[in-house]
């Protein structure tokens, strides 16, 4: 079969290995689609892993079960699943006992194709370890182009959960993503009051009051984003909960200091990876509430897909391109236009 390999800095391989069999507790899975996260492109920049490489990539995995292990009782031939990080670990770590296995202290290094070997950018996944790995069956009436969008859409759906967002409040949401959007679409679905998204591309603008938002500012054009969003309030001060979905310093610091009335929340959804450069004293008057929010957990999956197949959500628009396993690079990780696009799926059968 075919498999995408990283083997380092702007290495990565396609190469031909053998199909994967299923031993004890084990599963095998032909995968059908594997999304391209903002991690995997990562991972290729600097060439590392939580994992010795080589490594295969791809974390956002569906498919169809097409060998179960001896021992195997949850899942047979046929079955449509859908693979994300583990769930509680063998060790039953004080956050898994909680339930909040996204704060494992031993989980997310050991999600298939983030903490390796196995990631679902080939033609078949080896699942090693069922017990502790998060497998959800995928409902019939589920298109397998949306289930694979959970990695992406229940880090929204944690985010709008961990926060105390409640029906009538004011929000904005910083970052057009697919994070943004979708965060857009559950508090639109929560009963939002007014929703004002906060991006850099005017181009999106249409997309976004698709998905909910009311109102549109351009964060690069806007001279005082503050006094905007008031305006657009009627109200001397600013929103009630603030999302910061775009992942940078330029958009926290939006949040903090322009957007959110004060005693108000925000919570950070998005995985920041520079030095933060705000002077708390200076914020700390309005006393803002700071929440950060990390991926999802097993019953937010459940909660997706569940919302999915009663037509509760929908995600049009979300995936902007499908390609095969040998366009990964040109198309994907090292894809140029990567601004237009939202999420990038691999279809290894192409
Ligand atoms: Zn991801
Ligand atoms: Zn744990």
């Amino acid at each position: 079969m075919k498999a995408g390999v990283l083997y380092g800095k702007q290495d990565f391989r396609i190469e031909e290995r053998p199909r994967p069999s299923a031993g004890p507790n084990q599963l095998v899975v032909k995968i059908e689609y594997a999304g391209i996260c903002g991690t995997d492109v990562e991972f290729y920049k600097i060439g590392m892993v939580p994992a010795p490489l080589p490594m295969v990539l791809g974390h956002e995995n569906v498919g169809t079960v097409v060998e179960v292990g001896e021992g195997v009782t949850d899942f047979k031939v046929g079955d449509r699943i859908l693979c994300g990080p583990p769930s509680a670990c063998e060790q039953m770590c004080p956050s898994c006992r909680r339930g909040e296995t996204n704060v494992c202290i031993y989980g997310f290094p050991k999600t298939a194709g983030i903490g390796g070997p196995d990631g679902g950018f080939a033609e078949y996944f080896l699942v090693r370890d069922v017990a502790h790995t998060m497998l959800v069956k995928i409902p019939d009436n589920v298109d397998p182009k949306d289930a694979v969008l959970f990695d992406v859409i229940c880090v929204s759906l944690h985010g709008v959960r961990k926060s105390r967002f409640k029906v009538g409040d004011n929000v904005v949401v910083s970052g057009t993503g697919p994070i943004g959007l979708a965060a857009i679409q559950f508090l639109k679905v929560g009963g939002a009051n007014k929703i004002i998204a906060l991006g850099t591309n005017s181009e999106k603008e249409p997309l976004l009051k698709k998905y909910g938002a009311d109102y549109f500012i351009n964060a690069r054009e806007c001279k005082d984003i503050g006094n905007e969003i008031k305006k657009i309030l009627g109200s001397p001060v600013g929103a009630d909960v603030v999302f910061e979905c775009a992942g940078n310093m330029e958009s926290l610091s939006n949040c903090i200091y322009q957007c959110v009335k004060p005693g108000g929340q925000v919570v950070v959804l998005g995985t920041i990876q520079e030095p933060m450069n705000i002077v708390p004293g200076s914020f700390s008057i309005f006393e803002p509430d700071i929440q950060f929010s990390f991926v999802y957990t097993e019953e937010e999956v459940r909660i997706y897909l569940d919302m999915l197949a009663a037509g509760k959500i929908s995600f049009p628009g979300m995936v902007t391109d499908i390609i095969s396993l040998d366009e990964c690079v040109e198309k994907g990780l090292d894809r140029k236009d990567r601004r237009g696009q939202l999420k990038i799926l691999i279809n290894p059968n192409l």
